[in-house]
């Protein structure tokens, strides 16, 4: 097997565990290697790091798939893991829809499986991951009957690493429009055209936080896509929910899901741009006793922090504005570059902004089957929090 040498003078990352080796932390790499080849890294010392795939187009030029010299990586290798994944999941309840396979929280660097009932959903946006894609589909097949097996691969990350984007079957084909059933209610899911692998599970623990506080209340949610937390909102008893998103097609599938579990009469929904629909109302005098927000990640890169920054506290600033004294806002963020710390400072200067005291509730992550490990930084990306607002 090929070897990858580390320079000296490398940050204590890959030794403390990190699974990922940048480009420039490389001394040399030793002649004839292929991208997506399994490489063994070592240490300037000659200490062995560890077992991964290259690509050496990548920043990111090795990522490690295991600290064991003898353990070999083949399609056995990930069969065990993936069985592994599906352990832990049971265990910690997390059975009927999951992420079955959460890339480097579960040691297998940029594999995410997506489990919804018996539909599975693969997304491998790495070069020496994706040529595994075999063996994953051998894996689900030997420990699941799955209905349906489906490529998401449809992302522009892949193009850096030298991959096409593309989506399809990886089983018998089969109708991709499906129903799931979350904390006792129903959804449709589009597997092939839904947003990331067709639907957010990440906030399946989160939706039912709001359970207590929105009953009897008016409600309103903000970038709703298939009207998730809306339609939890009325299950739980709440008076009036309206629900907006800036796409048509999300608004469509929300009120598709909304008559699939009967709450028409409580739960509505509407096209909009929550920046200016925030804004507007709250100069209209409008008034909600729930404000919910869930924004799609508002930047990728550190250079556009700030951005993200000025995004969060403008839409909090406008949802608090828009809630009744001892009223709740619920606000999500999922910008991994956005911290805890920094997300809860965001909501403390749009309080301050709105002239409201706001008492934290509830401020969780992203469900266990996400799990988190610490000094991953891109494996605690998910900020729930919900503040009462005076
Ligand atoms: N709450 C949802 C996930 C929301 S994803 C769930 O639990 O499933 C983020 C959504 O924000 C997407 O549907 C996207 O269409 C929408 N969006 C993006 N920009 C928007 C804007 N300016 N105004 C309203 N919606 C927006």
């Amino acid at each position: 097997m090929k070897r990858v040498y580390l320079k000296r003078k490398i940050s204590n990352r890959v030794a403390n565990g990190h699974p990922w080796i940048f480009a420039n932390e490389v001394e040399k790499v030793e002649d004839g290697i292929n991208a997506g080849d399994i490489v063994e890294v070592y240490f300037d010392n000659g200490k062995f790091a560890g077992k991964g795939y290259i690509n050496p187009k990548s920043q990111i030029i090795v990522r490690l798939l295991t600290r064991d010299k003898k353990t070999e990586i083949n399609e056995q290798f990930f069969i065990d893991k993936i069985a592994e994944c599906w352990k832990y999941r049971k265990k910690t309840g997390y059975i009927e829809n999951c992420r079955l396979v959460f890339g480097e929280a579960d040691e297998l660097p940029q594999l995410i499986i997506d489990k919804f009932n018996d539909y599975f959903v693969i997304q491998t946006p790495a070069l020496g991951i994706d040529r595994w894609k075999p063996a994953f589909v051998k894996a689900i097949n030997q420990i699941f009957k799955p209905k349906g097996i489906y490529e998401r691969n449809d992302v522009p990350v892949r193009e850096l690493e030298g991959l096409s984007q593309q989506k399809g079957f990886l089983s018998a084909s089969f109708n991709t429009k499906i129903i799931i059933n979350e904390n006792g209610l129903k959804f449709h899911v589009d597997l092939e055209n839904g947003q990331k692998t067709g639907y957010f599970l990440d906030q399946q623990d989160n939706r039912r936080a709001i359970k207590s506080i929105v009953k009897d209340a008016e409600v309103l949610g903000a970038f709703t896509y298939t009207g998730t937390f809306e339609i939890h909102a009325a299950y739980y008893g709440a008076k009036s929910v309206l629900g907006i998103d800036i796409s048509e097609n999300a608004i469509d599938q929300a009120t598709r899901n909304a008559q699939l579990n009967n709450l028409q009469d409580i739960v509505k929904f509407e096209t909009a741009n929550a920046f200016d629909a925030l804004k507007q109302w709250s100069k209209d005098g409008r008034q909600y006793d729930v404000v919910m927000l869930d924004p799609p990640a508002f930047t990728k890169s550190r250079e556009t922090i700030q951005k993200a920054i000025t995004g969060y506290k403008e839409i909090n600033l406008r949802g608090m504005k828009l809630i009744r004294p001892g009223g709740f806002l619920v606000s999500s963020s999922c910008t991994s570059l956005v911290s805890s710390d920094l997300f809860l400072q965001i909501i403390d200067m749009a309080a301050k902004d709105a002239r409201r005291k706001i008492r934290q509730v509830v401020f969780q992550a992203q469900s266990a089957d996400h799990p988190i490990i610490r000094g991953i930084e891109n494996t605690q990306y998910l900020k729930f929090l919900i503040v009462e607002v005076q």
